[in-house]
């Protein structure tokens, strides 16, 4: 976790009351209180940045791209390969062909598993997930061992919410295909070692897909130090829009998938005898792509950018220290993920309250967290409990909203005595 504490940027130097500012929907009132948005793992806020750059290209921009020779076409093909282009050096991918525009994480991962996963496995192959996946690094690969007979298999991890390293090594054998992990845990907040995993599959002849969603808005990630062959993101969650993701995957890998989707844009030539395919990216952006979303993405790494991913991972870190410390002496609270080295996100459960109702009593006081299994069933099935209540951090988070997240857990408590 070291990497993310950098030696130039103090937290400090990190005024988060100026950076609430760039979020203009902070500034509300809910049912009379000041808004308290601990929501971020599901969707984080949009800066004005974004929300400028995406009515900037309506505006001024708006045309479809690739096809045209027009003027508008021209340049809005410029600004949606631009926004590739930061994409590229946000990852640190060598070649901005490696970045595939998506929806979203989901998308990323169903295209590798219905492109790469049915054209390398065989009944008997493996996928090797953990047990800490959110659904969408989950059912996908169901889908296909359904669809090709391999066999899924899930690494366990510890009580702490840690990945069990060694029961992951024993676990990649000579028929895994493929080892499909997330970065960080959208329940557990655990940061998983990446870099080793990719050392212990590629040992063995796996692929490793990273499931990014919840790593990207937190810490650096360089895909190409990660050594991993395929990374998954979804804009919405990094401060970008929603409907925009990223599929990261290594070229050779990319040049011999076949297509997902069949349609205009992703063709070089087309005959009633004969198709053929464009290289990727555009082999794997078949139709109008989300070009006002891509522009938003390439705004928000601007301003993740200008930001400082390391001032923001200093910053969250201390709100998380603040607020695990807080939390544990709730009475009747338990954390659920206290793995080391963890990323923002704080799920919990209170004695003999349904989560539900902690969500619902906090609303009412303009408090904003997730409750529910969080897309993660089999992992509340893990920690015995059918659901959680969740608050997440982002980089416009303060330790007063940690304070009015411990006041409105007082009062619900109050309300169940
Ligand atoms: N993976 C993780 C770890 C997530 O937290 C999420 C969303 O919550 C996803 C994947 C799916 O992302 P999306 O719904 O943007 O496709």
């Amino acid at each position: 976790m070291s990497a993310l504490h950098s030696e130039h940027l103090t937290p400090a130097a990190y005024e988060v009351a100026r950076v609430r500012q760039a979020f203009p929907i902070l500034a509300q009132r809910i049912y009379g209180k000041p808004l308290v948005y601990l929501d971020s793992a599901a969707t984080s806020q949009k800066p004005q940045a974004v929300i400028e750059a995406m009515s900037r290209f309506f505006l001024e921009e708006n045309a479809n791209v690739h096809r045209g020779v027009h003027y508008l076409a021209e340049r809005a093909t410029q600004a949606y390969e631009q926004a590739r282009a930061k994409v590229r050096h946000f990852l640190n991918a060598e070649q901005a062909e490696e970045i595939v525009f998506v929806r979203g994480t989901t998308e990323a991962v169903n295209l590798v598993a219905q492109t790469y996963g049915k054209s390398q496995l065989q009944a008997g192959d493996e996928v090797l997930i953990s047990a800490m996946e959110h659904h969408s690094n989950l059912v996908p690969w169901q889908m296909l061992c359904e669809q090709t007979g391999a066999r899924l298999r899930v690494a366990p991890i510890d009580d702490v919410g840690t990945l069990r390293l060694d029961e992951l090594e024993r676990l990649i054998g000579p028929r895994t295909k493929l080892v499909a992990v997330s970065h960080v845990s959208n329940v557990l907040g655990t940061l998983n070692p990446i870099r080793r995993i990719v050392e212990l599959a590629h040992a063995r002849g796996a692929a490793v897909l990273v499931d990014g969603a919840q790593a990207v808005p937190h810490l650096r990630v360089d895909v190409r130090a990660l050594g991993c062959d395929f990374y998954a993101l979804s804009g919405h969650k990094m401060y970008g829009p929603t409907g925009i993701g990223v599929l990261y995957g290594r070229r050779e890998l990319l040049e011999a998938m076949p297509p997902y989707q069949g349609g205009g844009d992703m063709i070089l030539s087309v005959s009633f005898a004969k198709t053929l395919y464009a290289k990727p990216p555009q082999r794997f952006e078949a139709g109008t792509p989300n070009m006002a979303g891509a522009i938003g993405l390439g705004a928000a790494i601007d301003f993740l950018g200008e930001l400082g991913l390391e001032a923001i991972a200093a910053h969250e870190q201390d709100v998380l220290a603040y607020a695990q410390q807080a939390l544990a002496a709730v009475p009747g609270l338990r954390l659920i993920g206290t793995a080391q080295g963890k990323v923002g996100v704080l799920s919990f459960v209170l004695e003999g309250i349904h989560p539900h109702d902690i969500g619902t009593i906090l609303d009412r006081e303009g408090i904003a967290i997730r409750t529910g299994h969080h897309c993660a069933q089999p992992l509340m099935q893990r920690f015995g409990v059918a659901a959680t209540a969740r608050a997440s951090l982002g980089c416009y988070s303060s330790v007063q909203d940690i304070d009015a997240l411990l006041a409105g857990l007082a009062r619900v408590r109050e309300l169940f005595k």
